[in-house]
């Protein structure tokens, strides 16, 4: 139904509606309230006090007056309200016509600020609803706050609402039969999250309007991986000569990460799996892993990268790990010449495996028989960049998603909820704790010491600064940094790197070949990279940072043999920034720091979240209503097998 069959809606306010996504009755009715007020105390007059909200019940005592302090100037409305206790009275501002809502004798709700003016108490600004023979919406009760543009006030909105409530139209009810009973029915969720009759009214009509938010997500989630496509079968799965060729030997976490891979691989099926490791945990290994028996068979791999150092570094690992198989890299600092020739060798068939950044995904690129896209630090990519890998080959190719950004479980379920997942949940032997510290500014010249000492062992040392050249005070910039290093430290070789810089990768790989020792650099080193006799990382403007990216930092060093250590440096007393580096300091867990980061910063912050394209959730929220997701997940596993009939039944009003 039109929403402007409803009284009061002309033109104007339908296209407000409208900008709002609200065109039909139906929709009105599930755009639900951000807030609610408690206005359920009915205060007499004798009762209040001033400095805070009261809702009062009286008589208008007189009409209303209109008082204009100096011609043209702002107008006042005033008005005496009076109960059985006394009388009180009433202010506006800046709204003349209020003069003509009031009539003596009407017994009106107020709810409103009181103040004290002159000796004398004034409720300012009220809000008011005239009390006749039905329900009222905006007073004596729990009364519904919308999030609205200007030119919808409240009460009209809440006036709106409730005529579309009182419609005699059927809400049907979308849940599957079997799941209803554990909840109220729809019809009345619906109108106790407008207008909660009690409290216990407002928590069933919550429960009830979440689980259906997050069951249906959950099902639409299956429905994309319930509708996995048949995918290249690889045969033989079998990586013993190339675990031979290892100068270790897998973790037993790797080792079960691998076999869910290659089950996937071997079922027929496309793999879709998400692989989570913490830092350092030793996922390329891992990818190389996977891509071999894909190259045995005769099938190009591909993997992505989110930069170029990480494209490059990719591509010297995998050299090593794969020796006899065609590697071809492809990023976008290629000359065009080298850029035509890796095409050619990518179409033909002679590259084996393809390792790039997003370049990968140009449309110009065509492969010969692509099996297997890798996609390595995932959360810097989106879904469309995604799929738009996935859809290269013309088989469908299996997909592998590497994150180190540890997602919280409550995250992932919903971010991941079409994805297999699987779990490096242990780091490789021999690695000790990173010991972390956080100092203040006024310890930077005992750091420089400490850099000396760690470099005079034979180590190497990350400084990371959030800016690349001085732009705001107090904001370290990498080139002031790395000159008065040069200054305290002469005697040691210390190289700069940041985004702007053409020759990244010539840097990065003369700092992994130990030409310098000292590497002072913005957050681009802050992903994947692997240098192991890397022991000391110093970030600058710690405060800068969220708690995952810190985490992402860190995990550069520790990577070998040798203690290594991260100094957080701040100046900064904020509590935020105290926790957060009080986090760093007590645990080296990225599933703990993610969670705690997530309550810190709010989930907006997590890359991806947005572009994941899932309809934004209206009344869920994943900290509050983990059990109910929870619930929400078995039920939509339960009845998956019955999707279509479910969608069918979805709601149209
Ligand atoms: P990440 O999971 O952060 O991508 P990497 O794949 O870069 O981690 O691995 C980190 C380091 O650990 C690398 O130097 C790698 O050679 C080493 N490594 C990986 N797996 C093992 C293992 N099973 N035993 C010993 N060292 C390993
Ligand atoms: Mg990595």
């Amino acid at each position: 139904m039109d929403i402007s069959s409803l009284p009061g809606i002309g033109p104007g306010r339908a296209k407000l509606l409208s900008n709002m996504g609200i065109s039909t009755v139906g929709g009105l009715i599930l755009f639900f309230p951000r807030d609610y007020d408690d206005r359920r105390q009915i205060k007499t007059i004798s009762m209040l006090t001033p400095g805070t909200a009261h809702t009062i019940r009286g008589t208008i005592a007189a009409e209303g007056e209109n008082i204009s302090f100096r011609p043209g100037g702002p107008v006042m409305t005033k008005l005496l309200l009076r109960d059985d206790t006394g009388s009180l009275e009433l202010v506006w501002f800046g709204q003349p016509y209020l003069k003509r809502t009031f009539r003596k004798h009407d017994v009106f709700l107020f709810t409103g600020r009181v103040v004290e003016s002159h000796g004398r108490l004034q409720m300012e600004s009220p809000d008011y609803e005239k009390i006749t023979e039905g329900e009222t919406l905006s007073a004596g009760r729990i009364v519904p706050i919308y999030s609205l543009p200007k030119g919808i006030s409240q009460k009209m909105f809440r006036k709106w609402i409730k005529a579309a409530l009182d419609m005699p139209v059927s809400i049907e009810d979308p849940l599957p039969e079997p799941l209803r009973k554990d909840f109220c029915n729809r019809k009345e969720a619906i109108q106790n999250i407008h207008f909660p009759k009690s409290d216990e009214h407002f928590n069933a009509a919550r429960q009830r309007l979440v689980f259906e938010e997050l069951f249906f997500m959950q099902l639409a989630l299956l429905q994309i991986k319930g509708s996995a496509q048949p995918g290249i079968v690889i045969k033989n799965t079998d990586i013993s000569s190339f675990l031979a060729g290892l100068p270790f030997s897998l973790t037993d976490a790797q080792q079960s990460v691998l076999r869910d891979v290659s089950g996937d691989m071997q079922s027929g099926f496309r793999m879709n799996r998400l692989i989570q490791g913490d830092v350092g945990s030793g996922k390329t290994v891992v990818a190389a892993a996977a891509a071999y028996p894909v190259m045995k068979e005769g099938y190009q791999a591909a993997i992505m990268a989110p930069t170029e150092v990480l494209a490059r570094q990719h591509f010297n690992q995998f050299s090593n790990y794969l020796p006899g198989f065609e590697a071809v890299l492809l990023t976008g600092s290629l000359t065009a010449k080298e850029k035509k020739e890796a095409h050619a060798s990518i179409h033909d068939g002679q590259a084996q495996i393809i390792i790039g950044t997003h370049a990968l995904i140009q449309e110009s690129v065509v492969f010969h028989n692509l099996a297997l896209v890798i996609t390595d630090e995932q959360h810097r990519f989106g879904v469309k960049q995604r799929a738009a890998l996935v859809d290269k080959g013309t088989a469908v190719p299996h997909s592998l998603i590497m994150t180190a950004t540890p997602i919280p479980r409550t995250l992932g379920l919903i971010l991941y909820g079409d994805m297999d997942i699987s779990t490096i949940n242990t780091l490789p032997p021999g690695r000790r704790e990173i010991k972390t510290y956080c100092v203040n500014s006024s310890y930077r010249t005992r750091l420089h010491a400490f850099m000396d000492k760690q470099v005079q062992e034979g180590r190497q040392v990350y400084v990371i600064c959030p800016a690349i050249e001085e732009s705001e005070i107090d904001i370290l910039s990498v080139t002031t940094y790395a000159d008065d290093l040069r200054k305290a430290l002469p005697h040691i070789s210390i190289a700069c790197l940041h985004g702007r810089l053409k020759d990244k990768e010539r840097i990065m790989s003369a700092f992994g070949q130990g030409t310098y020792s000292i590497i002072v650099s913005t957050t681009v080193i802050e992903v994947g990279v692997d240098v192991s006799n890397a022991t000391l990382i110093v970030i600058e403007n710690a405060e800068r940072f969220g708690l995952s990216q810190l985490h992402q930092l860190r995990g550069r060093v520790g990577r070998g043999p040798h203690q290594s250590y991260c100094v957080l440096v701040t100046d900064s007393n904020a509590e935020h920034t105290i926790e957060r580096m009080r986090a760093m300091e007590s645990t080296s867990d990225g599933f703990v720091l993610s969670e705690l980061d997530l309550k810190l910063r709010g989930p907006g912050d997590f890359l991806g979240v947005h572009q994941h394209g899932l309809p934004g959730l209206t009344i869920a929220n994943i900290y509050q209503d983990i059990d109910i997701l929870k619930k929400a997940q078995k039920a939509a596993i339960e009845i998956a097998g019955n999707t279509n009939a479910v969608f069918d039944r979805m709601v149209t009003m």
